[in-house]
């Protein structure tokens, strides 16, 4: 993902503005149900699994030993065989969406999300979702080696994918009954023009739309015929030594309250110096697309600077981007935190 500017964000978020939330003014999930009944759901608070940090650093070390994950890859392939594989063995039902896209270097090539559907059958769902796959340069500012080579992308990528696998693994042993979950995992989020240098906002909102191929593909072609949800959270870059999460731009924008209520809840948790309750700058990531294009509110959870001349972690986009930046401890404080908010939300107590 990218950084998106601030005179653009500001025409962005007024898309938002305009076209998701005129109609309902909340980002409050509701089931089809609620609205039709007068009788509210059940309220029940279910018990919260632990989640296991060094599980969760094992699936994120496994899609690193693949090599990088970038388009037209044997590691891309067999990386996704074994999502695949891991989402299936934990009981959920597996679609495997191929689309084709074109890169903006003109290459094309087949990619695939992959969604794994927890109680397919109902209609008051939740996504939790993360991007697979990996960039193909090294291509920061802050980058000093081997630029032209794709990084490994251990924060990049298979954090949020390494978490969200954890998850699966602990609803498969502790069901869930009353709420459908889907985790999709976005293949050619992070392949999108860097240096571009936008001067008008058309030309900000062409270079944005070179990333998140996987979300943009998906929510115009969503997995099933008139597929909803209530609300997402997105997964991104949350696995590094002192990652910082301060509350992105379009999440406040497009679920200002989803977002208040998980960093609420996060710094009850004790993990505030994580969740760190500011406003952050607007990130062009997959949940920018899935709520414009799908109108589906998701909040993106993802590291970011505090530096006036950095936007994300110093690792961002350079070979540091390895599995030594990768720490458990932050994989946990988020990984706990999202658990919470789908047990929570199962029980309607959210
Ligand atoms: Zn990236």
């Amino acid at each position: 993902m990218k950084i998106t500017f601030t005179r653009s964000a500001i025409l962005a978020l007024s898309i938002v503005g305009l076209f998701l939330f005129t109609q309902c003014g909340t980002d409050t999930p509701k089931t089809p149900k609620d609205s039709n009944t007068q009788t509210a759901p059940e309220k029940k608070q279910l018990p919260i699994p632990k989640f296991d940090m060094d599980s969760a650093y094992s699936f994120v070390e496994k899609q690193v030993s693949f090599g990088p994950r970038v388009p037209g890859s044997d590691a891309h392939q067999q990386c996704k065989e074994w999502l695949v594989e891991q989402l299936k063995g934990y009981g959920t039902s597996v679609i495997e969406q191929d689309f084709e896209a074109t890169l903006y270097t003109g290459k094309s090539y087949t990619f695939t999300n992959i969604i794994g559907q927890i109680n397919p059958e109902l209609g008051n769902r939740i996504i939790l979702s993360a991007h697979w796959d990996s960039r193909m340069w090294a291509d920061s500012k802050l980058s000093t080696e081997r630029r032209d080579q794709a990084i490994d992308g251990a924060d990049d990528g298979a954090s949020g994918v390494g978490v969200l696998l954890e998850i699966a693994r602990l609803i498969q042993e502790n069901p869930i009954e009353d709420l459908g979950i889907d985790i999709i995992l976005f293949d050619a989020e992070d392949n999108g023009e860097h240096d571009s240098n936008p001067k008008t906002e058309e030309e900000e909102l062409r270079s944005m739309r070179t990333w998140c191929l996987g979300s943009q593909y998906w929510a115009k072609n969503p997995h099933k015929k008139g597929y909803r949800a209530g609300w997402g959270i997105l997964l991104d870059m949350v696995g590094a030594k002192n990652a910082r999460f301060p509350k992105e731009a379009f999440s406040a924008q497009m679920a200002p309250s989803l977002q208040d209520k998980i960093w609420k809840l996060a710094q009850g948790m004790g993990y505030s110096n994580y969740f760190v309750n500011e406003r952050g700058r607007p990130a062009t990531d997959d949940h920018y697309f899935i709520g414009t294009i799908a109108k589906i509110p998701m909040i993106d959870i993802i590291h970011l600077s505090d530096k006036e001349d950095q936007f994300f972690g110093a690792h961002w986009h350079t070979h540091n981007d390895n599995m030594d930046i990768i720490d458990p401890r932050t994989l946990r404080a988020v990984g706990q935190v999202v658990t919470a908010v789908v047990y929570k939300q199962a029980g309607n107590v959210l």
